[in-house]
């Protein structure tokens, strides 16, 4: 399914606005790479921008131009409420249902700014004034590429900005190795490669970034993994004992739901992790097993049909006893 309804917006963009880009909560190298190559590319054209994400990323994405820029909304409710209430124009990248944003909704959806979002999950809410989505799209990051190219603006591509895009891109495909991945989008990270990106270099400080307490998290998680043969489906989980015991960071177990795919013959692997009075739940899958609808059924949330999250609002040792008897009622787990 896609969506192109931007007509105007190249006009509006043609004189300088007040812009603010906000994405996702928990913002991952997708949201963070799409926002800030956005952001850098749109101040190339004489508009002055904020980036304002939820709440705080992973530090393994720190390194990215225009990161000291950035304002974590929670930790400064008042200034992002008041850049959101002036603005002209807002850009909502990598989400495609405005209570994503959390703790930015009511701002989001109280100010007058012109809306647009850019985002590549399923089934978006129809809210913003002009709507990019594309779901087979690897990435946000890509689809600003796209946007780019869209408005003739490709020459406004540098090495810092390509090298956001090129993160998001790295980050949402699993290395260019999910089947969301096309000729298209290897032809796009070809010309960010082209405009001065190093492979390694980005790889080295995104994957090759580890500290050894998210290691020794990874080896706890994986000593408790459950596997039911008959589903074809491995559950992960970290409860907080686990978390507390290895000095758990945010962003510490981000990937770790692949980890359960990576065994063979395996269809669906189900992460669930303590947090603050929810369990987040991430979900992915091979094939047509579709997670965006289970998520949506049996966890409240959403996203992609092999990529999806949720959460559950019950304790840990309740998530995990649902979760087991979801699984355990699942049929035709097949790829
Ligand atoms: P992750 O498992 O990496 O947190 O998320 C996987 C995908 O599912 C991402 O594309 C993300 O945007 C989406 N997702 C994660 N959590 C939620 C959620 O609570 N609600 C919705 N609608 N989507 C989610
Ligand atoms: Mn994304």
């Amino acid at each position: 399914m896609k969506e192109v309804r931007l007509d105007g917006l190249k006009a509006l963009l043609s004189t300088p606005k007040h812009i603010v880009v906000t994405n996702h909560v928990n913002p991952d190298g997708d949201a963070m790479g799409s926002a800030l190559g956005l952001a850098l590319s749109l101040k190339k054209l004489g508009h002055t921008v904020n980036v304002i994400v939820p709440n705080d990323y992973p530090d393994f994405l720190k390194w990215m131009p225009g990161t000291a820029e950035v304002l974590l909304a929670d930790q400064n409710m008042p200034e992002a409420e008041r850049l959101i209430a002036q603005c002209a124009i807002i850009f909502h990248l990598d989400y495609n249902a405005i209570s994503r944003a959390e703790m930015l909704e009511n701002a989001l959806t109280a100010s007058t700014a012109k809306k647009v979002m850019i985002d590549h999950h399923r089934q978006p809410e129809e809210w913003p004034d002009f709507i990019y989505s594309d779901i087979s799209m690897s990435s946000t990051s890509q689809m600003v590429f796209e946007f780019l190219e869209m408005n003739d603006w490709l020459s406004l591509l540098d090495e810092s900005i390509a090298e956001c895009l090129y993160t998001g891109i790295v980050t949402d495909t699993g290395s260019f190795r999910f089947a969301i991945t096309t000729g298209r989008t290897h032809h796009v990270a070809a010309q960010l490669l082209n405009l001065g990106v190093a492979p390694n270099i980005i790889y080295d400080r995104v994957f090759d970034n580890n500290s050894m307490s998210r290691l020794r998290l990874m080896g706890s998680m994986l000593n408790h993994m459950e596997y039911y043969k008959d589903q074809n489906t491995a559950l992960l989980y970290l409860k907080k004992a686990q978390l507390m015991k290895n000095n758990y960071q945010r962003g510490d177990s981000e990937g770790f739901v692949n980890y359960g795919l990576s065994i063979g013959g395996t269809v669906l692997s189900v992460f669930l992790r303590e947090d603050k009075g929810i369990v987040k739940i991430s979900l992915r899958s091979k094939g047509q097993f579709d997670v965006n609808d289970l998520a949506r059924k049996h966890f409240n949330g959403g996203g992609h049909v092999n990529a999806a999250g949720g959460s559950l609002t019950m304790p840990m040792d309740d998530a995990l006893a649902y979760t087991r008897d979801l699984i355990l009622q699942l049929k035709n787990v097949q790829p």
